[in-house]
């Protein structure tokens, strides 16, 4: 399953799921608050790809991504 990363409308929390693709438009609920919260569409989530194309999460990467810029991303090319 897909990483997805969402922020909070109303605290500004921002966390990750595992879904499925097919849940990746639905909203989700805010681990804190329980508010609503939008997906950010990121090419530079927490994870990367191992040999067999699968996402494997980086631990204590956080979200941030040196080589790209918040709508862009060179390094994994989308
Ligand atoms: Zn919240």
């Amino acid at each position: 399953m897909p990483i997805y990363e969402y922020v909070c409308s109303d605290c500004g929390l921002k966390f990750e799921l595992l879904r499925p693709f097919s849940d990746s438009s639905k909203k989700a609920s805010c681990p804190r608050c329980q508010k609503n919260a939008e997906r950010i569409i990121s090419a530079c989530a927490s994870f990367s790809k191992n040999e067999a194309g699968e996402a494997i999460p980086l631990a204590g990467t956080g979200s941030s991504c040196s080589s790209c810029g918040p709508t862009s991303c060179n390094t994994c090319g989308l």
